[in-house]
Parts: structure tokens; sequence; C-alpha cells
């Protein structure tokens, strides 16, 4: 079954809630029936695992965290299958579809394991199953994406939640050549749509966030046209780059009350907005807010496991590197530096490494 001696134990790193993280020794598994054994090379920090898990267990019962070794985005190279696996091999490269679901009831059906409704077998990797803060592991064959001799590992660890979130979000919302795109929120997965919205055509894109860091970072990676610090004034701004009009498109990725607001009054008639930045509150007025400019209003979460290997065909076409948004790169000895820097906001993307990945 594998093709090189495997060591007896590993290290992994788990979230206690309280701003930290613990690193604990484990046996290394050995996959189960259907399950592949993945050495893992590129594990990103989501902004969810900051929110909900790091500064405090946020999730309760089944949906919380519990106390596995964390990371959703994870990628590697599978170094042992078990009995029944129908695709994978030794030597395969592979992204993990950051949640596992039953495989069986509608939702999953589709494709969007995310909202798979089975109560027990519905489990995320990094909240309910180890995910990819580890030196090796499990994933069922069923959950993996193959990932292309041209991306990276780094780039295949935000295909998942990252950059197909975002893109999931856009082609609900359709992003052309035609259209003006207002992205608020500038953290990681706003500039996964920066860097998208490029790809697909778009060339008037607009950006607003409260972090100087953040714009910066934007502007400097050339995936905005525009960085506006958030404001009172912001729809006011947005419609004096617009002609007036206001944007064809808005994408939410802040979550912020505010910024959710902008993203639907900056809009122009008929125009489509669509909220990814997960949490919070919106309040606004439906008749002069949407009801009125004929405005449609998406809600899109996480992606589905066929748009993912989409995605993964389109960033080979586009060479589209996900990994250039990463700009700290850690090994497992210094997560704790990690999760510190990403709760901070003063960064790109935060990627835990492990072997040519790590000084990559
Ligand atoms: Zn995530
Ligand atoms: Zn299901």
């Amino acid at each position: 079954m594998c093709t090189k001696t495997l060591p007896d134990t590993m290290m992994g790193a788990v979230l206690p809630g309280n701003s930290s993280t613990q690193l604990h020794s484990y046996d290394v598994p050995t996959p189960g029936h259907g399950e592949v054994l993945l050495k893992m090379k590129a594990s990103t920090i989501c902004g969810s695992d900051i929110r909900c898990i790091y500064h405090e267990h946020l999730g309760k019962g089944p949906e919380g965290y519990q106390g596995v070794i964390a990371g959703h985005e994870p990628c590697g190279q599978v170094i042992a299958v078990g009995p029944g696996c129908r695709q994978y091999q030794a030597g395969d490269r592979a992204i993990v579809y950051h949640i596992s679901g039953c495989g069986l009831c509608n939702d999953c059906r589709r494709g969007y394991m995310i909202s798979c409704t089975h109560p027990t077998y519905r489990r995320a990797y990094g909240w309910q199953r180890d995910g990819g803060m580890g030196e090796y592991m499990i994933a069922e064959e069923k959950d993996l994406i193959h990932l292309p001799d041209e991306l990276s590992y780094v780039d295949g660890a935000q295909v998942a939640c990252g950059f197909g979130t975002v893109y999931e979000g856009l082609e609900k919302i359709g992003i052309c050549g035609n259209d003006a795109v207002l992205i608020t929120g500038l953290g990681p997965v706003g500039l996964a749509a920066g860097a998208l919205c490029r790809k697909l055509g778009a060339n008037k894109i607009i950006g607003i966030d409260v972090l100087d860091e953040r714009l910066a970072i934007a502007k400097d990676m050339g995936l905005v046209d525009e960085a506006l610090k958030s404001g009172p004034d912001n729809v006011a701004e947005v419609r004096a780059l617009t002609g007036g009009h206001g944007v064809e498109r808005a994408v939410d990725c802040s979550a912020h009350h505010a910024a959710r607001l902008t993203a639907i009054q900056a809009t122009r008639k008929w125009g489509r907005i669509v909220l990814i930045g997960e949490g919070g509150k919106l309040e606004m007025q439906p008749s002069p807010d949407m009801i009125h400019d004929q405005k449609t209003l998406y809600g899109s979460w996480v992606t589905s496991t066929w748009r993912m290997e989409e995605l993964v065909e389109r960033l080979v076409r586009w060479n589209l590197h996900p990994s250039d948004l990463v700009t700290h790169r850690f090994p497992l000895e210094k997560v704790d530096e990690a999760y510190a820097l990403m709760a901070s906001g003063k960064c790109g993307k935060v990627a835990v490494c492990y072997d040519e990945e790590l000084h990559a």
C-alpha cells in the first residue's frame, strides 16, 4: 500500500480558542475504505478560522470545532490509498474540498457538500475531522480534486475555500468586460475577487477597505484600479468613478453592515450584488435600495466540487496563480506566528507550508 516508509508519529496544531495554537504529537493515521493518506504540502489560513475558532469557539454541537487538527484549506500529495479507492494513487497531487459530506443527500448530489444535510456524515476538515495543520492527513477520495502540474500546492490550497468561494459568487452574478465591479473588503477573499474579475474581463475594479495595508496590497498587486478607504462618502465616490451611475456588479467580501449597504447602494439600476462575507448584519430600505432600481441580490456559500474542477482548469488556462496572494509562509513549528499574523489582518494570505513549498 505504501510507497515509502512512513514515520509512526507526526505533529499537528489545534486551536484552543483563546487566540493561541498548540502543537501535539499524533500517530500517523492509516487510510480506511475509500480514504487516502496525504502528505500535507500547504495549508492556508482562512478568515473563518480566525473568527470562529482561533479567538473563540463560536459554533456549538455538531457544527462546532471538535478540537481536531485545524486547517480547512489543505493541499497535498497522496502517499497511500485505502481499500476501495477508485481513481487516486500514491504520487497524485490533490486539492481537498474542505467539507466531507454524506454523498447521498440532495446537496451532496449537486456537489455542494458544504450544505450536506446529514447530521453526522457532514464533517468539515479542520473543524470536525483532522485538517491540514498536520504533517499527514486522511481525506476521503470523493473529496479530492486533481491538482494539475502547472499549479503549486499553495495554489491548490486556496482553490476550495478562497478562490472557489469567490468564483462561485462571481459566476452567479456574471462578470464580463462590460462591467465595472465594486469589491467591499480587501482581505484574501476580496483580493481573490479582484484577481478573478480581471481574468473574467472586468477592466474597472474598485476596492474598498478599512485597513491601509490591505488597500496598498490590492493596489500594488494590480488587483483593483481604484482603492478607497472605507467611509461615509463611499457611495458618492463609486458613482463619481462610474459616470454617476454606479457599478454593474458588486461583491461583498467584508461581512460589515456598512460595506454591504455601500455595495448595494453603489450598484446601478439593473445591477447585481453578491454577498460572500460571512456573519454580521445588513439593514437596508428595500424600495430605494433594491426594488425601484430593479437590482438583484445573491447569497453565495462556498462552491461545489464540479465548479472547483472547472476553476482549476481555468486557473491553468489564465496562468493565474492564487499563491501570488500569499504574503507569508511559515513552517508548522511556527504555526502560532502564522495565526497571529492572519488575525492582525496586516497581510495577504498566510500559509503553513511543508517540504518544497516552504521555500518556494
Ligand atoms: Zn475557508
Ligand atoms: Zn450529504
